[in-house]
């Protein structure tokens, strides 16, 4: 692939990645960020819509450069946030492996990677391509909400995921989690608010294009 992303990896040491599918990027996502980077002591969170989502189908999704577009308008006043066009411009289905291998043949040799992701995410991380190769190059960070239980994801992981994996997936608790994107379309539909769901640019955006106003 010819892409490059604008932004440089070689001056940091601890960067974070965030994936989705983002249609809409809401504040669940934007806390959950925020609050890795600075738990983490992350240099960078960069935000990695999907192109072509795997376990999601194409007549389902906004269009990716729409998706981009809204998760650039919600990223651009966090000096630490990045968005990535890799997911986008690569053609095919969008592997987190494919996306991880390229970012860490980009970063120094010590430097570490973090992959940050929801709680509910993290067990589905089990039918991803290539887990080993994931588990080999980055830490995983999971967001759960408050008294989500941990110890009951853990004791489902252990069953299909070794010892030393778990061990590289770090739980992270976070305000903020009962938003989602499906409920943010769904009110849409209905004439719902959203407001204070999701930042104000990407809400604009969303009426200004007339996304979610058909259901699928
Ligand atoms: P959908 O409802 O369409 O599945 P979503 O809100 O789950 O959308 P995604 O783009 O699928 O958003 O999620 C991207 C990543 O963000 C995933 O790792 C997911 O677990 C995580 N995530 C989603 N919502 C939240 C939230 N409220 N708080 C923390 N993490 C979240
Ligand atoms: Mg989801």
């Amino acid at each position: 692939m010819d892409y490059h992303d604008l932004f440089d990896l070689k001056k940091n040491k601890r960067i974070g990645i965030m994936g989705g599918t983002f249609d809409p990027i809401h504040y669940g996502h934007l806390v959950t960020a925020e609050t890795a980077r600075s738990e983490f002591a992350l240099e960078k969170v960069i935000f990695v819509p999907s192109g072509n989502p795997p376990h999601k189908s194409e007549a389902m999704v906004t269009r990716k450069e729409q998706r981009y577009l809204m998760t650039v308008l919600a990223t651009a006043a966090n000096p630490y946030f990045e968005v990535s066009r890799v997911e986008i411009e690569r053609p095919g289905q969008s592997y987190a492996i494919d996306t991880v291998r390229e970012f860490k043949s980009k970063m120094d040799e010590d430097s570490e990677l973090y992959f940050i992701t929801g709680a509910d995410a993290i067990f589905e991380i089990v039918t991803w391509k290539d887990v080993d190769g994931l588990f080999d190059r980055c830490t995983f960070i999971a967001a759960t909400r408050p008294g989500f239980n941990l110890d009951a994801l853990r004791e489902k992981l252990l069953k299909r995921l070794p010892i030393e994996y778990l061990k590289k997936i770090i739980p992270l608790e976070v305000p903020a989690m009962a938003i989602s994107s499906t409920d943010i379309r769904q009110r849409i539909r209905n004439n719902r608010t959203v407001k204070y769901l999701l930042p104000e640019e990407v809400e604009n955006f969303i009426y200004k294009n007339k996304l979610y106003r058909v259901d699928h």
